[in-house]
């Protein structure tokens, strides 16, 4: 039981980022979504002058449930696109940072086609030689599902498929653990905390927004967003200061 849930003194914040490139033009949809190289660049470079260690999610499992103490940060990335690897990893090698990208492991070398219906712009995805890259330059790869489901309207059976099939296709492409799960669309149900936890993941991360406090599920860790629009000012806010903490759902 106790192993299920957080017991940090100081609230960490575990940061999630989708796109790190030029933001697409004005009225595409989910154009919040991108975050500029440069931005990403600064905010890495204002985290290592204020004493903050990036790190990946099995870096910060320790500093989550007690047994390390320290000024940390999360750095997630869903989906696992392309310009993550050719965009953020120069600034996250050079603080010395680790990440997790969320990779959806039927769409390795696709595009983001779960997005195509509501009209955002298909971008190429990490494929396999990709995130074996990705993970040679020390960063971590997670599962987001096989082919990025809505868990909440598919059948139980196809879920469990699903998280099943995303955590081994990856553990082979990447010759290690995939231990760390993000929900799709941030939408799940009980039952999927469930599946997540027999199928061996260690955390799971959600859309829920919140820096982590102590007794918090492990498969249900709240996140900050850091958007297109977020100025340095806010994202010392998000990070240091109470400002996500109540912007819970
Ligand atoms: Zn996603």
């Amino acid at each position: 039981m106790s192993k299920r849930f957080t017991a940090n003194i100081r609230p960490i914040p575990i940061l999630v980022y989708h796109q790190i490139a030029a933001a697409p033009p004005k009225g595409s949809p989910f154009r919040s979504l991108y975050v500029a190289p440069e931005a990403f660049a600064s905010q890495m470079a204002w985290l290592e002058r204020l004493g903050y260690q990036g790190l990946s999610m099995t870096a910060l499992q320790p500093y989550l449930v007690g047994q390390k103490k320290g000024k940390v940060v999360g750095i997630t990335f869903d989906d696992g696109y392309l310009n993550n690897l050719s965009n953020a990893l120069p600034s996250l090698t050079k603080h010395g940072f680790s990440s997790t990208c969320y990779a959806v492991s039927g769409l390795l070398g696709k595009t983001n086609v779960w997005d195509g219906g509501i009209g955002i712009a298909q971008t190429p995805l990490m494929n396999e030689s990709q995130l074996r890259q990705w993970v040679s330059a020390g960063q971590e790869v997670g599962s987001h599902t096989h082919q990025h489901i809505d868990l909440t309207v598919s059948n139980n059976d196809n879920c469990r498929l699903e998280i099943t099939i995303g955590k081994n296709v990856l553990e082979s492409v990447v010759k290690n653990p995939v231990d760390h799960f993000c929900y799709p669309y941030g939408r799940y149900q009980p039952e999927h905390i469930g599946m997540v936890d027999e199928i061996g993941f260690v955390t799971a991360t959600t859309t829920q927004r919140s820096r982590c406090h102590a007794q918090t599920d492990m498969l249900q860790l709240p996140r900050v967003p850091v958007l297109r629009s977020t100025i340095l000012p806010v994202f010392w806010l998000k990070v240091a200061t109470a400002y996500e903490d109540r912007r819970k759902k």
